[in-house]
């Protein structure tokens, strides 16, 4: 790790990232959101109650004026955000400026507001000249149906605290005041669910007993917060709303349509035999007569090497290359401009992820890079990230966010081209642990959110409350489906669908991660197949960011997200996989 000399500043440099890209200091962004403030006095006085009387081109200059606001603001968020993530003493200023955001933003709401609420024809009118705003424009005009008068919406927010903001906040204080004892020592739920993971089985035994004790205890409470969350949104978004179904505001944000998703569903759902095959296989490589349910993590590698981050680096590098030498060029500006923060350290947060930030600036990348093969592939990951929100900057701010159903098209994509890459290069004993990491890894995304959604699905339909039991039991049988003969669910697992967060925070969310996952393995078996002009066609894909509907996106591969054959290619992508894995096993049986 080098030292450099800047502003006078000490900065030790290798591994840091470098957030002067940003904004040299705190006290220059607070300067840059002073002006923002000036500029929305402005913007409201030139534009506010006078959308009507402009003309397509007047209005269009206003949605770029708004959207270099945006722009500004965004920038000053991302920087403490990101001075945050690395330094948890900066929680202060974070929260600071969140507040001065949130008031300046709260005073530029009209402005959606005013536009959809303008006569139809000079609305689209508008639209029709807007040039690359048009899409934006028209999601505006989508969810206006949903949207209530200004008076109503303000009595649904200010209530929102004391009605479903409550009960996931009791959720997760309940849930954060769990502590159990492991040999001497007060562990919390996510210590004891690594457990999990352990070689030895007994040990994965305990910590399944002890989570479904805990569990168990808090089943009234937890039971009686979900029927009121399940409640609460149906109340909000189907009575109030009108939203068609309790699952339809999240195909709105999501950008897909309820067709595309049913098919979806419906593909994953029947092919869970791909889940039960590889359990199978894995039963026989640990020996076991029965697979129960505390051993679906069981780890099957005897040893883990030590990855040095350079050469992490490198192997990342390498495939990027053979891939697209686009790719590998923004990779390699992402190492030598200082873009990636590297390794863990005191009061720097857990996990991974890259923060896109605003045209003109990079993104930023967090790693906690601790030399295992796994973070080989969370580097590959993010910096998958890194490169689509980097091309699609070109879009603009407004236009370069992604859907969360279309955001992981060159993470899991970049994934999966290091996969292939490792394969050429690992023995067999190695390949073994590598197949069965990433294998669990899809299973995880592709069919377990699937399960999820299929429990939601069923207790959302319910008139009434459920009781723990019934809820119970809905999870045994969706569990079952999918695991088929492979893993025995022993009665302990019955109340396991109490602490997943997402069913209290974000009911339908679970779908999207499936919906990710699998168009990027279409995309990656096109891409197999030598689809003509691949490379062009994903990068321009990539370029666009948010700024069509992933429908029409995927058409240029000539793909229908509404048919069921396309989600099939992924999934005989998928089926090859296991087949490799299959073979793999036999001939280690054999030897
Ligand atoms: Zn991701």
């Amino acid at each position: 790790m080098t030292t450099q000399k800047r502003n006078g500043i000490e900065r030790k440099r290798g591994g840091e990232w470098d957030l002067s890209h940003l904004f040299p200091s705190v006290e220059e962004a607070e300067e840059s959101l002073k002006r923002s403030a000036r500029k929305v006095e402005i913007f409201n006085t030139r534009y506010k109650g006078r959308l009507g009387t402009l003309e397509p081109h007047q209005f269009r200059r206003a949605v770029e004026e708004y959207e270099k606001i945006l722009e500004s603001l965004g920038r000053v968020h991302t920087y403490a955000f990101l001075l945050f993530a690395t330094d948890s003493s900066k929680g202060g200023i974070l929260n600071r400026f969140e507040q001065e955001i949130t008031k300046i933003e709260t005073q530029l709401l009209w402005f959606e507001l005013e536009f959809i609420r303008l006569p139809e024809k000079r609305r689209s009118k508008f639209i029709e000249e807007s040039g690359k705003y048009k899409y934006l424009l028209l999601q505006w005009v989508e969810e206006a149906p949903y949207r209530l008068g200004e008076k109503e919406e303000q009595i649904l927010t200010k209530k929102e605290l004391t009605s479903f903001s409550a009960f996931t906040r009791l959720f997760d204080e309940e849930m954060g005041r769990f502590r159990v004892d492991w040999d001497g020592k007060e562990i919390g739920e996510e210590e004891l669910l690594s457990h999990l993971y352990s070689p030895d089985r007994e040990t994965r035994k305990r910590a399944q007993i002890l989570m479904t004790l805990e569990l168990e205890k808090r089943l009234p409470l937890l039971t009686y917060l979900y029927n009121r969350v399940v409640e609460d949104w149906k109340l909000t978004n189907c009575d109030i709303r009108g939203f068609e179904s309790p699952e339809a505001p999240r195909h709105l944000s999501n950008r897909v349509s309820q067709k595309s998703v049913d098919k979806l569903v419906e593909v994953v759902n029947k092919n869970t035999d791909i889940v039960e095959e590889y359990y199978n296989l894995k039963r026989e490589l640990l020996g076991y007569s029965h697979l129960l349910d505390y051993d679906r993590y069981a780890p099957l590698e005897s040893r883990e090497e030590r990855v040095p981050f350079e050469e992490a680096k490198e192997v990342v590098l390498n495939t990027f290359q053979n891939f697209s030498p686009t790719f590998h060029q923004i990779a390699q500006r992402a190492f030598d401009d200082n873009w990636i923060d590297v390794y863990p350290r005191s009061g720097k947060r857990g996990g991974a992820f890259s923060c896109s930030t605003t045209p003109g600036v990079h993104p930023y990348v967090l790693l906690n890079y601790t030399h295992t093969r796994r973070d080989i592939f969370t580097l590959a990951h993010e910096l998958g990230h890194a490169i689509h929100q980097y091309l699609s900057q070109q879009a603009g701010y407004l236009n370069q966010n992604t859907p969360l159903t279309t955001a992981e098209t060159a993470s899991i994509f970049a994934e999966m081209l290091l996969f292939q890459q490792m394969k050429k290069e690992l023995s067999r004993e190695e390949l073994i642990p590598l197949y069965a990491s990433k294998l669990e890894d899809i299973f995880a995304t592709l069919f377990r959110q699937i399960v999820f959604t299929n429990f939601e699905r069923r207790v959302f339909s319910h008139i009434g409350e459920l009781t723990a039991d019934q809820l119970n039991q809905i999870w045994e049988e969706e569990n079952r489906k999918m695991f088929g003969n492979s893993v025995i669910l022993t009665s302990n697992y019955r109340s396991w669908w109490s602490y997943i967060p997402h069913f209290y925070h974000t009911p339908f969310y679970c779908y999207a991660y499936s919906y990710a996952e699998l168009l990027v393995l279409t995309l990656y078996q096109l891409y197999r197949e030598g689809y003509p002009r691949f490379e062009e066609l994903y990068l321009s894909l990539l370029k666009e960011g948010g700024s069509r509907p992933p429908q029409l996106q995927f058409e240029s591969f000539g793909l229908n997200l509404e048919d069921p054959n396309f989600w099939e290619r992924g999934i005989k992508f998928l089926r090859e996989m296991v087949e490799e894995f299959r073979e793999l096993v036999r001939k280690e049986k054999g030897k």
